[in-house]
């Protein structure tokens, strides 16, 4: 255990046994990397000192029992809490090695680079083709009529909604069940073909089946985005990521493979929360 705890970056702490080819590798897979990133709201110090780097085409999953700070640091990686009033965010996020944070970032197009996916799903109060049209008309994306329907059909597709909408693209994106509309609001983020996905509890207010589909979508999403889910869903996060990232009190306690979080965790309170002890 002890060999254990002194080893709070598992890979990295590997990587380093491999040599350095070994990290350079992982260095260069990495899509977001955060150093140091501390949240304040007011006086409140919410997230501490967090480092982690976020791998291409991989799910990270993030876990932790309720306020040790997961939606907060999904927020600082497309800017969400720039828009809560007395939110200060200090260290450093890259995005493709970018100073998300540097004053030369346009948030808005920051935010179709990293799309979001919240945990009720919220489509516009418009149809099904113009909840999907909108974030290409906005970013020029569209072109003509039918560059603009081919990016509706594909962002369909890819969410796995095709099938099921192709014949009412007319009708509202409201009429849809809770699973379909979850599975619109992924579409809607795809069609500005982002490099990252954050998803909050996506699952939250789904039945099993609805569930289910949503997590071999994200499945199948992997193999051409980076997706980061906040999940209160232990047997979720094992099902869906490739890495997972253990949040306590406003610390990241620990990320690494999802197996090895789950089977040898490093550190006790990991060990605590995944045997149930508290959460
Ligand atoms: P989690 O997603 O793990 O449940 P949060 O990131 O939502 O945790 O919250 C972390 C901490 O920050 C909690 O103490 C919560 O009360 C606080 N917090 C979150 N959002 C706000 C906000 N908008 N204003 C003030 N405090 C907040």
């Amino acid at each position: 255990m002890s060999e254990v705890l002194e080893s709070p970056r598992p890979e990295l702490a590997q990587a380093a046994q491999q040599g350095p080819g070994a990290l350079a590798a992982n260095a260069g897979r990495a899509r977001v990397v955060a150093r140091d990133v501390n949240v304040y709201y007011g006086d409140t110090h919410a997230l501490k000192g967090v480092d982690i780097d976020i791998f291409n085409n991989e799910v990270v999953a993030f876990i932790g029992p309720s306020g040790c700070g997961k939606s907060t640091f999904l927020r600082c990686i497309n800017r969400m809490n720039d828009v809560i009033e007395g939110c200060r965010v200090t260290g450093e996020i890259t995005l493709d090695k970018q100073d998300i944070y540097s004053r030369d970032i346009d948030v808005v197009q920051l935010r179709a680079r990293v799309g979001m996916v919240f945990q009720k799903p919220n489509p516009f109060p418009k149809s099904i083709y113009d909840n999907i049209a909108y974030g290409p008309r906005i970013h020029g994306l569209g072109g003509g009529k039918e560059v603009l329907d081919e990016i509706v059909e594909s962002s369909l597709k890819r969410a796995g909604l095709w099938n099921e909408v192709k014949d009412r693209l007319k009708e509202p994106g409201t009429g849809l069940s809770g699973g379909q509309q979850q599975r619109l609001c992924i579409a809607r983020a795809i069609a500005v073909n982002p490099e990252v996905i954050l998803m909050d509890e996506p699952c939250s207010a789904l039945d099993p089946i609805a569930t289910a589909r949503i997590e071999e979508l994200i499945d199948e999403l992997r193999q051409n985005f980076t997706i980061v889910i906040v999940t209160h869903s232990m047997q979720q996060a094992a099902r869906v990521s490739q890495r997972t990232a253990f949040f306590h009190l406003g610390n990241l306690v620990e990320w690494g493979e999802t197996e090895e979080i789950f089977t040898t965790p490093r550190d006790e309170r990991t060990q605590g929360y995944i045997t149930g002890r508290f959460g």
